[in-house]
């Protein structure tokens, strides 16, 4: 359960409008599209990573005070994980077609031998 942003009233996340206070909370009337709002006198184009890296076309840039695509610019600086990081490969599988290769050199020596 979270709470509105205006009037702290509890309510669900997918909630469009605030029944207590008709705060709009999503963005065009879906419960999928959040609509990110600025603290009283802030803006949020100036805590935003695409204001900060220039990519940012909207025209109100950078006096936001509502805005469907803000991204937090601390959140998106935070180190990436590298995809050796989540997942390590172990080393038979790395080299399992020279293994495979390898047992059957040696059962094709196997077989002459015999
Ligand atoms: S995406 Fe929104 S909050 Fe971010 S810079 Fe553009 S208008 Fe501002
Ligand atoms: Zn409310």
């Amino acid at each position: 359960m979270s709470s509105c942003p205006q009037c702290h009233q509890a309510i669900s996340p997918q909630t469009v409008i605030c029944s207590y206070c008709g705060l709009e909370l999503k963005a065009h009337g879906h419960p999928g599209i959040d609509l990110h709002r600025a603290q009283l006198g802030t803006f949020l184009c100036d805590s935003c990573s695409y204001h900060q890296d220039d990519s940012c076309t909207f025209p109100q840039r950078p006096q936001a005070n509502t805005c469907t695509l803000y991204q937090d610019v601390t959140l998106a600086q935070e180190p990436q994980l590298s995809a050796s990081e989540i997942y390590t490969i172990p080393w038979w599988r790395k080299y399992s077609g020279w293994l495979l290769l390898g047992v059957i050199v040696l059962i094709s020596l196997a077989l002459v031998i015999l």
